[in-house]
């Protein structure tokens, strides 16, 4: 998927506050700012949406096109900002900010941005506190919408699910901090870190190199790693459980494993009802088995209520105990003070008990997924972590490259230029393909052909007898030694940062131990992409320990 830099968006100066009250005006200038700006990028998109434009077709014909706006693939604050909803709002449906927890089969009336709009310029002036009411209601902004009005475009269906924000940085994220304050609660934190260290190393998993009450803080990669052992590290954690924890330990499991399926399910590069009809009961289950996990959902709000109420009932007790203290002995006021204590921790579990819920936006999207795939295919496709990472290419390096004076336009500059001249390598190699020589414009200066793509292949290498060194391996496996001589030099170039570690001559090489080249890589297709390959690394380190486990000889 290409991605190409448009534009960059203006960030307002966040107030907040006394400046925040101060300044009435500064919201609505920054809502109007954002809409002028995406009215500048989406106009060239409006008279190709209407009249259509001659496009160059996969088919190879050439048909007329309508290019309409159709995703708009971001995090929800951005949601938020750009379809003018509240932050605790869905931007497809109106779910109330009180469900958002709710049993995922409850449907809720889709939103109508048309209807919003007009409704605003329509209202009677002299009732602007009725319409206040009714969009606050609905959890929308009174205001510009940034694609409200566009041609062609529906702005319900801009939203689409996003696996690195809304499953491996939100809730997986909220899911720990649950799973912790369990294993706090039933003293399993050591056991639980032990079965962590103890994961073994495996093609396509990169080992936790800390303990996992060491790590501060958690990128999509490594949540998605920790997702493919969570059940299992969480399981080993809490065997043995005693009868009183029986049942907390298994719904406490069955909802961490609902959760892992439902996100691995969610990967899937194409989907079958079977598919979807699992995602939706691994959904529903998790949905079931998570008020084990409430009590560890306290909020910094509903944690400063509860510490404000143990103050005033802790004060209560005090005056009523010095009121009634002469009458006392000791062993009656130890008693006392026990009986205190036991009340005010009751009452302090019943407040968070009360006030502790799952109504987040993250644990609503969750049931917009298995509509969105049967409506407009795999989720995986419209994931921001290609644009998260294009920021690297496409907008820090140009930064890191500018003196910083006016460093938007330099940016855009930088890029550009970049951009640019890739497209025209790319050219150049796709033309390559075709002719075995090509000239490059009139400097006369003729590239070779690139080589056809080969298919990869793995060789095993054990079994084998007389082949102590590479020369010997070569004559084994019946490959030119000059062409394995040619790959591994080429091998080296790519991986070793240093040009002094090149071998001198071409013989030497030959001369080296076969268990010196203890690493293969091997391509295997990936799942339900076959045509993409994933390399795997088998390593062999003899009896030597590989990263922090024992010996690996895959
Ligand atoms: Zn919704």
């Amino acid at each position: 998927m290409p991605i190409l830099l448009l534009a960059l968006l203006p960030v307002p100066p966040k107030f907040t506050g006394e400046s925040a009250r101060a300044n009435e005006a500064q919201p609505q200038t920054n809502a109007d700012v954002l809409r002028a700006v995406f009215d500048l990028v989406l106009a060239p998109l409006q008279p190709v949406a209407q009249e259509g434009t001659v496009m160059n077709c996969a088919d190879g014909k050439t048909c007329l096109c309508f290019p309409i706006f159709s995703a708009c693939i971001a995090d929800h604050p951005e949601h938020a900002a750009l379809q003018g909803i509240g932050s605790k709002s869905c931007p497809k449906c109106e779910v109330p900010c009180e469900e958002l927890g709710r049993d995922p089969r409850l449907m809720y009336e889709t939103r109508d941005y048309m209807l919003y709009r007009v409704k605003v310029f329509r209202h009677e002036p002299a009732e602007p506190a009725g319409i206040a009411e009714y969009f606050q209601r609905l959890g929308v902004k009174i205001g510009n919408k940034v694609f409200t009005g566009l041609d062609r475009v529906s702005p319900v269906d801009l939203h689409k699910p996003d696996l690195l924000h809304s499953i491996y940085l939100g809730l997986f994220k909220h899911r720990m901090e649950w799973v912790e304050g369990f294993l706090k609660k039933h003293k399993r934190q050591q056991a639980f870190d032990d079965a962590w260290k103890e994961i073994p190393p495996y093609p396509g998993f990169s080992v936790p190199k800390m303990a996992y009450r060491e790590i501060t803080q958690w990128q999509g990669k490594e949540m998605r790693n920790l997702g493919r052992c969570i059940s299992a590290v969480l399981a080993s954690a809490l065997r043995n459980p005693d009868s009183s924890q029986y049942q907390d330990f298994k719904s406490a499991l069955n909802c961490v494993s609902a959760l892992v399926d439902f996100t691995l399910m969610a990967q899937y590069g194409s989907h079958t009802p079977d598919t979807l009809s699992y995602m939706e009961s691994y959904l529903q289950t998790f949905h079931r088995t998570k008020v084990i996990f409430l009590e560890f959902r306290t909020s910094k709000a509903t944690g400063a209520q509860a510490n404000r109420q143990d103050r005033e009932l802790r004060k209560l007790m005090a005056d009523q105990r010095a009121k009634e203290v002469r009458h006392r002995t000791v062993a009656n006021r130890r008693r006392l003070a026990d009986q205190e204590t036991v009340e005010r921790s009751d009452q302090r579990a019943d407040l968070i008990q009360r006030e502790n819920h799952f109504n987040f936006i993250k644990m609503h999207y969750m049931t917009h997924f298995a509509s969105h795939v049967r409506r407009f295919g795999s989720i995986s496709m419209y994931s921001t972590e290609i644009g998260e990472l294009a920021h690297e290419d496409q907008i820090k390096d140009g930064y890191h490259r500018s003196n910083k004076n006016e460093a938007a336009r330099r940016i855009l500059s930088h890029y550009g230029r970049q951009h640019a001249l890739g497209i025209r390598l790319q050219t150049i190699e796709a033309l390559s393909k075709v002719e075995s020589v090509i000239v490059v414009e009139d400097r006369g200066m003729e590239m070779p052909t690139v080589p056809s793509h080969s298919t990869p292949r793995r060789v095993l290498k054990s079994g084998m007898k007389n082949t102590s060194t590479l020369t010997e391996l070569c004559t084994a496996l019946n490959i030119h030694y000059s062409n394995m001589m040619q790959e591994i030099l080429c091998f080296i170039r790519q991986t070793a940062a240093d040009d002094r570690r090149l071998p001198a001559g071409p013989t030497e090489p030959g001369l080296l131990p076969v268990k010196g080249f203890a690493q293969l890589e091997i391509p295997v297709p990936d799942f339900q992409e076959t045509d993409r390959l994933q390399i795997q690394r088998a390593r062999c380190t003899g009896t030597r320990a590989f990263r922090n486990g024992g010996s690996r000889n895959d």
